[in-house]
């Protein structure tokens, strides 16, 4: 297995810790370091003593959204006979991230800890790992680790002897962005098109096959199974208050050190962009950077200087999101970063509905046409304007993620924006007008 960068003195390693041990991805070393202690509390625990040990930890869903774990598994309603099931959302596709596909390689145990736990919180008998259609290797691995798991007693019946009876299946998905959205996910899962469900109710409430369903990221299963283990209150002291813990962020772009590093939620980004980053490749200066994934607004390089949590982050106009970070230098064209953004989120629009779908298209089209030298003053506005009017009139997330680096490169960058336009002869031309 492929470790990214060489491991930093400066992380805290929490669920990445087995990153890089022999054989890290099998049984016996999950067993002999620490594997299964957590579950094994937790059978000794009533579910609200399992669901308030997660809440105490902090745990915010590392997928983006940061919805707190515990209360969402509080939501899964107890008083009922009905099926009730755990999805792994190991959808990941956000650009500039790439995590979960080294924790489901690395430490697949530990996801299946996790999953375990959440099983045990809401009564569930029965899960699945939905995983991206690009990591299709990874489902011949985790195949391969449910198979060992099941012939040495960690999955089907009496789990480890404690009685406990799961099953855990893999689901891949077809290659769509949009099944990262967790209604969308579940409607993949279950054989349709992976369109978004209009909600509520939530997924705790009716998820997959309409049964109470606990669904997260892989990050957030795998953060659980040391949750249980050493406390709640361990975990939330490893970062700030409603903050806890630690968080992998995938460092990428122009730094002399990029690479997928475990830190305690709060460490100042800019630190963490000169200490464990090595700092900017070639003693460039930073002109932006996207905090956690291509759908958050971007910093500029002044802005930067901030905790890396998400209370911190989101009174910085941006969000943690999903832990793919990329810094951009000096040299680098933002309206080109606006148009690359724009291209992908108009191709993964899945179309239903329209300030989304036709919103993605005519940004390109205009982003295409100032970076083409044929755009008008009045391009800029529109642009910035349009994407103003996406925001919160979409049926799912996608349509904000599109919109929200859209409007932050115009207003920070818009300079640049009008360089392209002034190289343009007939910038003031009612003919500028032709799409
Ligand atoms: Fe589909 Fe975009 Fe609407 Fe989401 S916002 S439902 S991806 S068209």
């Amino acid at each position: 297995m492929r470790l990214y960068n060489p491991p930093s003195p400066l992380e805290t390693k929490v669920v990445s810790k087995r990153f890089g041990m022999e054989n890290s991805w099998k049984l016996d070393t999950y067993l002999a370091t620490g594997g299964f202690e957590g579950f094994k509390k937790a059978m000794a625990m009533s579910c609200d003593e399992v669901i308030n040990e997660v809440k105490a930890s902090s745990l915010r869903g590392r997928g983006g959204a940061g919805f707190p774990t515990g209360m969402k598994w509080g939501f899964v309603p107890r008083n009922t006979d009905a099926p009730k099931y755990v999805v792994v959302n190991a959808d990941e596709s956000e650009p500039g991230t790439c995590k979960d596909r080294l924790l489901m390689e690395h430490d697949p145990y530990l996801l299946i800890e996790g999953i375990l736990i959440a099983a045990k919180a809401v009564g569930a008998s029965k899960g699945w790992i939905y995983i991206r259609g690009e990591y299709r290797y990874l489902v011949d691995h985790i195949d391969a680790v449910l198979k060992e798991a099941y012939q040495r007693g960690y999955m089907g019946k009496n789990i480890a002897g404690t009685g406990f009876d799961f099953d855990l299946y893999t689901q891949i998905g077809a290659g769509a962005y949009e099944c990262g959205e967790e209604s969308a996910l579940l409607e993949s899962l279950e054989g349709k098109r992976g369109v978004p469900r209009i909600r509520p109710p939530f997924p705790a409430v009716s998820g997959a096959f309409q049964a109470p369903t606990v669904l997260n990221n892989v990050e957030t299963f795998c953060a659980v199974p040391d949750i249980l283990r050493n406390g709640g209150k361990w975990f939330a002291d490893l970062g700030t208050p409603k903050n806890g813990g630690t968080r992998m962020v995938c460092l990428a772009g122009h730094v002399n050190k990029p690479g997928v590093y475990e830190v305690p939620l709060g460490m100042n980004m800019m630190y963490f962009i000169n200490e464990i980053g090595g700092g900017m490749r070639g003693g460039k200066k930073m002109k932006a950077l996207i905090p956690g994934g291509s759908s958050c607004p971007l910093l500029t390089a002044d802005e930067c200087d901030i905790a890396m949590d998400y209370d911190s982050m989101a009174k910085a106009g941006t969000m943690l999101g999903s832990g793919g970070m990329m810094v951009m230098d000096e040299d680098t064209d933002m309206v080109k970063v606006a148009l690359r953004i724009m291209r992908f989120y108009k191709h993964e629009s899945c179309g239903w509905c329209i300030p989304c779908r036709e919103g993605t298209t005519w940004l390109q089209k205009m982003l295409a046409r100032i970076v083409d030298g044929n755009g008008a003053t009045r391009d800029i506005d529109l642009i910035g304007d349009l994407a103003k009017n996406m925001l919160g009139r979409t049926f799912c997330p996608l349509g904000d993620a599109a919109a929200m680096p859209t409007i932050s490169i115009v207003e920070k960058f818009r300079p640049e924006f009008e360089a392209y336009v002034a190289k343009n002869p007939f910038a003031s031309s009612e003919l500028v007008q032709v799409a």
